[in-house]
């Protein structure tokens, strides 16, 4: 068996595989694949009434929040959140800390006023900006929890008198976050929730339906709302792989229990790399992220070698991304602790093999 370290589409629990595998042939005995019942069935609307009672339960959802399961990945949500919740007029506030945070200010200045409060770019975003200020006349302030790139990660959540707005997509359900601190969470499931093709929003319904623009219906959280996230064809499949997930976390204990193994994981791997003199991390030591593990080796010319060991060793995933280079180690919750060690081994192995 391999252990996968991409950073995503990522990694899933092999049960969780194995019973999407069955529901494509024959789901839960009608006879029907998953892949043609219709998304009004009894059957599915029960898998996505289960969705969503899983994810109100494993992060706390508390009541005043609607949960969505929506298209477009992430980068749709780049352009809904302003669209949504920036009244026009007024400005928005987002922290630059990565690739992803600065295609969300993108998408925001086409609708409207966009502050910088602060930015690693000058660095490679090797770390989170901690001295900043967000406007207290902000519509709201947007940051990105985990940068899946860059490897660094706001372990806690920012202080500001505005709603806030995070981009979860890759550290969703890998901690506790407490929900009733911000105005809305999103994520494309496929970093650490499910399979790609469907994204979680998580929102507080007081703050929608402010803006005075005349939204598309499909763009407007609203529509979603109100139809249950069947406002057109949901992704049935990808809705049903992550209802799966979610269970297998539940079955696990839930949040609290993933977090401390990523958190085993995390130490684990990042414990390697500080002793290795064969490697060096990248992000700075107070934002690691214990999600997407970013290192690099001293001397480049070992590079291709000890990815073509870890390939041996059926690690695959481990290529840096070329804004990094090096390697990124992708230690989502369904990457086990034995994945890990077998890392942590083969690293090992280079090290005595390059003496
Ligand atoms: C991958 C990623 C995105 C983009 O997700 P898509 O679903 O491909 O649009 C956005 N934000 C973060 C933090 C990501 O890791």
């Amino acid at each position: 068996m391999k252990h996968n370290f991409g950073a995503g589409p990522c990694i899933l629990p092999q049960e969780v595989f194995q019973e999407a595998s069955q529901a494509v042939l024959n789901f839960n005995d009608t006879g029907l694949s998953i892949l043609e019942i219709s998304h009004r069935s009894k059957e599915f609307e029960a898998v996505i009434a289960e969705a969503e009672r899983l994810v109100r339960e494993l992060l706390s959802v508390p009541t005043g929040y609607s949960v969505l399961f929506l298209q477009g990945g992430a980068s749709t949500q780049f352009a809904m959140v302003p669209l949504n919740l920036l009244p026009e007029g007024r400005k928005c506030a987002y922290l630059d800390t990565g690739t992803w945070a600065s295609k969300a200010i993108k998408e925001a200045r086409k609708v409207g006023e966009v502050t910088v409060v602060a930015s690693s770019a000058d660095a490679n975003y090797t770390y989170i900006p901690k001295a900043y200020e967000v406007p207290a006349d902000a519509a709201y302030f947007h940051f990105t929890s985990n940068n899946t790139i860059f490897g660094t990660e706001m372990l806690e959540t920012p202080k500001a008198d505005v709603p806030l707005v995070s981009d979860m997509s890759s550290d969703i359900l890998s901690r506790k976050v407490n929900v009733a601190d911000y105005g809305l969470i999103y994520a494309g499931a496929q970093k650490n929730m499910g399979p790609a093709g469907v994204t979680l929003v998580i929102v507080k319904d007081e703050l929608l339906g402010k803006v005075g623009r005349t939204l598309p219906s499909i763009f407007d959280y609203q529509t979603h709302i109100g139809s249950g996230s069947m406002y057109n064809t949901p992704p049935v499949f990808s809705i049903y792989v992550s209802m799966l997930n979610l269970r297998w976390l539940k079955n696990k204990g839930g949040v609290k229990v993933i977090e401390q193994e990523n958190i085993i994981k995390a130490r684990t791997l990042y414990d390697e790399i500080d002793r290795n003199p064969l490697f060096r991390g990248t992000a700075v030591v107070e934002d690691r992220s214990r999600m997407n593990v970013t290192f690099i080796t001293e001397d480049k010319a070992h590079e291709a070698a000890f990815l073509e060991l870890a390939k041996e060793r059926n690690l695959v995933g481990l290529k840096g991304h070329r804004s990094v280079g090096g390697f990124r180690a992708s230690i989502y919750n369904a990457l086990s602790i034995a994945g890990v060690n077998a890392l942590v081994d083969a690293m090992q192995e280079f090290e005595e093999k390059t003496k």
